[in-house]
């Protein structure tokens, strides 16, 4: 409801802000944050805002007007011309020029944006002619309000070109010049009655040349705009309620390009890149705020201590010393007022400093982890607000080696970018480009760092990839066995790079109309997915030197405390635990280093790809009878105790989940006639027998096949010998005294009556083990969710387990109907349609995997309510399925040791987010 005593326009600026920041829902964000600004007494060009209210009232009566609002309307006037130092709206000599702008509570495309110069006709440009000694100036400022107010305003356009720009192409033409502002200010002067009679012509009305009516002009527009197609639709999508309206600001216009004593500039109160607590920005004498972005003229510093000492350009602080000090003083205003750093932008007009804007600045991972800890030690913020500031998706930037951002710039600008794929394994890596594992073993045995560059790899590519720096392919997903191994191992990967044509045969890659050949420098960013020709040099990450490798002490590396004061705290709210998903013993240590609460996740088939154990992998799944299973079996339990023994000490006192065997078979099968033939020989048995054997073995949908414990529910003594390697380990390293928690896990379940079988199989192998070595130790049993199956029936499968783990890549692959090998080609053609906001092997699609999620964890909790429950999924290390975990109540989330600190602090995001 609005009635004459409604206040419909607050103001701000000068003697009198009606409105603050916590009246966003009436005043719109802009508005609110522009009366913020000026209630802390920050010089901003004075106005109004009109309210979404009046908004909500305009569009439900056609467009008219509520009763009071242009009496408000014109006392609004009166206060920003008085703030504004007497400049009037409308007059000849000293004339107020007005913008209006849209300002919804969140910014909207598809609305009106912005009109300028309001107030301008005939005769109040005299005034600004007077005031900026340049006609060519105010008859320029003239021609872009006609051009923008008949555009945006009286809707004078055509679809696919400006008619306004024709006229001044055409204006250009006939005086033969090619820029703007080579026309003089005559030519503009035609140009504005030129654009007046084409108006005339397409609307058959005059343009409005009374100030009153152009302000009302425009702000009915705004109104309008909310009520267009485009912001409907974009409402729909985005679900933004209708009736929140828009706010409309009115506000002086302030120019920085009339002359010597203005400039325009912006800056940030605190480093954005490094963090480092300078004021640091640019401006521009005589120009208008986009010439600082657009790059045209090299912006000068604003103050001495920014100065380049290759370029000495003169600074702000020299050209406007009192306008200087007062934005330094402005700026700590702000960063105590906001509490945050600020991204401010200012004018200079006549000497008369102005304030455009302020709002919280966008910044690096290093910059958002510096800054939240130094304002925590200044007293600014509190921890928890401290621990909230970094996005915890930033923090992986700070583990990463990096290249060099000098050098990747100018390989940009040498034209050495190749390609663009998917970003699945994070950190630059360049280095020497091989196409396949065995060179890439020669090469780094000679010194050499090598890029492995493969359509996709398998797990007899593990000792290649290894001793790679990164690994490019060109088929395969997020998920694919290239993507997985690579974030394991830490290693930068770029994979499914479509624009590789990768020729084995001819050991040649073509892209981007170039053919490089192996032993070609190569350069790869896993952050960003881009390709680089040559070498960019790669610096290595601070963090991991201290924490990983031990080579630099804590004390010497700033960021490693900064880093390190944020994760401590956030240990200290987070109540979701986070473990990883680590198969040796060294990426157990890593990740203990960097936070883990445990193991989440060993994959016990990953600790076969080594070269040496490959065969007897192999040999398992080939034999012919359970004898020869046997044989083989026993050559392998040996190596997995040894495992297991190592990676138990490095988790002394924590729980250890270890995963029966899970191996999609066609990953480890021999491929071609010569490695059947290598393996027969090793085997001593006939090759034609084993292609043949080979060849029965092999699946039309191998991830849907003989993987997961239908291996070990058809040949039990796989089973048998994991459980016995496990537990034989665990009395060996209990008898030396380590406190070690081992959970059996059992993969891919999807009926009640497997577990219970396997479970059988592992309770019976304990029972002699633990008679054998004379020592018992305290073991769970437990089974993974990755079916949906598994999680309609969890009530019945938690009677069998002591735990569960929700293996949401197989649960996303099978509920999703998406094959986690096959997905890369196309799913990212359905996120660029909006179809997966993200994809879902990345980040959990919850309204659909995430109700399987949920059903499971609560029918299960239902039959037994101290079951524990997590989750190993790719997605324990995506934030939005970190705080999903949390928000279901899981034990844990598991992911690769580098993603731990990531899921740490967003673990603390969620806890803090729900208070
Ligand atoms: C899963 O399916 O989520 C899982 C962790 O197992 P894997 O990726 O090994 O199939
Ligand atoms: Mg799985």
């Amino acid at each position: 409801m609005i009635e004459t005593s409604t206040k419909m326009a607050y103001t701000f600026g000068g003697e009198n802000t009606e409105g603050n920041a916590t009246m966003k829902n009436l005043l719109g964000g802009k508005g609110a944050n522009l009366a913020e600004m000026a209630a802390i007494g920050i010089p901003v060009p004075a106005g109004f805002t009109i309210t979404t209210e009046v908004c909500n009232w305009v569009v439900g009566h056609d467009m008219a007007h509520p009763d009071g609002l242009e009496d408000q309307v014109r006392e609004a006037i009166t206060h920003t011309e008085k703030a504004m130092g007497g400049r009037i709206f409308g007059d000849s000599s000293n004339p107020l020029l007005l913008s209006v702008r849209s300002g919804a509570r969140a910014s909207m495309p598809g609305m009106m944006d912005t009109v300028l110069n309001i107030g301008l006709n005939d005769t109040t440009i005299q005034g600004l002619i007077e005031k900026s000694g340049s006609d060519r100036f105010a008859y320029d400022s003239y021609r872009r309000f006609v051009q923008m107010y008949g555009d945006v305003v009286l809707l004078v356009r055509d679809e696919n070109h400006d008619p306004f720009e024709q006229l001044l192409e055409a204006k250009k033409e006939a005086r033969g010049v090619e820029l703007d502002t080579d026309l003089t200010a005559e030519d503009l002067k035609e140009l504005v009655a030129e654009f007046k009679a084409m108006v005339k012509e397409r609307t058959g009305a005059d343009f409005p040349d009374d100030p009153m009516t152009q302000l009302w002009g425009a702000i009915d527009a705004v109104f309008q705009s909310w009520d267009n197609p485009r912001a409907w639709h974009y409402r729909r999508i985005n679900s933004i309620p209708h009736d929140w309206g828009t706010a409309v600001n009115v506000q002086a216009m302030v120019f920085g390009n009339m002359g010597e004593t203005c400039a325009t500039g912006v800056a940030f109160t605190r480093d954005p890149s490094t963090g480092e607590r300078r004021f640091y920005g640019e401006y521009l004498i005589n120009a208008q705020g986009e010439d600082v972005v657009a790059g045209i003229r090299t912006p000068q510093p604003i103050n001495i201590s920014g100065k380049d000492p290759e370029n000495p350009l003169s600074s702000m602080e020299e050209e406007f010393p009192q306008c200087y000090a007062e934005l330094e003083a402005i700026y700590h205003k702000l960063e105590q007022h906001y509490k945050d750093m600020q991204d401010i932008e200012f004018t200079v007009e006549d000497n008369k400093l102005w304030m455009l804007q302020t709002r919280a600045g966008k910044r690096t991972g290093f910059a958002a982890v510096r800054i939240a800890a130094e304002m925590l030690e200044e007293g600014l913020i509190d921890e928890k607000t401290a621990v909230l500031r970094v996005d915890p998706n930033q923090l992986t930037q700070l583990l990463l080696p990096v290249f060099d951002r000098d050098a990747k710039t100018a390989a940009i600008a040498d034209g050495r970018q190749l390609a663009k794929g998917l970003n699945a394994g994070p950190g630059a890596a360049a280095g020497t480009l091989v196409l396949s594992a065995d060179e890439a073993v020669l090469r780094a045995e000679k010194g050499d760092k090598v890029i492995l560059v493969r359509i996709e790899t398998s797990p007899e590519d593990i000792q290649g990839m290894h001793v790679s720096q990164g690994i490019l392919t060109s088929r395969g997903g997020m998920t694919s066995h290239a993507a997985v191994v690579a974030r394991g191992m830490g290693k930068s990967c770029v994979a499914g790079c479509g624009a590789l044509d990768i020729d084995y045969g001819a050991g040649t890659v073509k892209v981007a109309g170039r053919t490089l050949k192996e032993g070609d420098s190569i350069s790869i960013d896993g952050m960003t997915g881009e390709v680089f020709e040559g070498s960019i040099p790669v610096r290595a990450s601070e963090i991991v030197q201290v924490l990983i490798d031990e080579e630099m002490a804590p004390e010497e590396s700033k960021i490693f405390q900064d880093f390190n004061r944020i994760l401590t705290l956030a240990k200290g709210y987070a109540t979701l635990g986070v473990r990883t998903n680590a198969d040796s013993p060294l990426d157990s240590t890593v990740a203990r280093k960097f936070g883990a609460e445990g193991i989440g996740l060993c994959r016990t088939e990953h600790m076969f790809f080594e070269e040496a154990r490959i065969d007897a992998v192999r040999e398992m799944i080939v034999a012919k009878d359970v004898e020869g299973r046997r044989g083989a079996l026993e050559k392998i339990l040996p190596m997995q105790q040894s495992d297991f023994e190592g990676i138990f000490r490095a988790m002394d006192g924590l729980p250890v989940t270890i995963r029966a065997l899970d191996p999609p078979l066609h990953e480890f099968l021999p491929h071609g006639d010569a490695e059947i033939t290598d393996l027969a020989g090793k085997m001593g048995v006939d090759a034609g027998e084993l292609k043949s054997t080979v060849e029965s073995l092999t699946e039309s949908n191998p991830m849907l096949g003989h993987r997961g414990c239908r291996l070990g529910i058809v040949y039990p003594e796989i089973t048998a010998m994991q459980a016995r390697a496990i537990l034989q380990a665990a009395c060996v390293v209990a008898g030396e005294g380590v406190d070690v928690h081992p959970e059996i896990m059992i993969p891919l379940v999807g009926h009640v009556k497997e577990l219970e079988l396997q479970r059988k199989v592992v309770l019976e192998t304990a029972e002699q083990v633990f008679e054998e070595m004379g020592r018992k130790v305290d073991y769970l049993i437990g089974t993974m969710i990755e079916l949906p199956r598994a999680a309609l029936t969890a009530d019945e499968i938690a009677h069998e387990a002591e735990f569960f783990s929700f293996g949401t890549n197989d649960l996303t692959q099978t509920a999703l109907g998406l094959s986690r090998d096959d997905a890369g080609r196309f799913l990212p053609f359905y996120v660029e349609q909006g179809i997966y906001e993200a994809d879902p092997f990345g980040s959990l699609d919850q309204s659909g995997v995430g109700q399987l999620v949920r059903m499971g964890f609560e029918k299960g909790r239902a039959t037994r309510s101290d079951l524990k429950v997590g989750i190993c999924g790719e997605h324990g290390g995506d934030p939005k399925s970190v705080a999903f975990c949390h928000d279901v109540g899981l034990n844990y989330v598991s992911c690769s040791p580098y993603r731990v600190p990531v899921a740490r602090l967003a673990a603390a995001h969620a806890a803090l987010n729900q208070e």
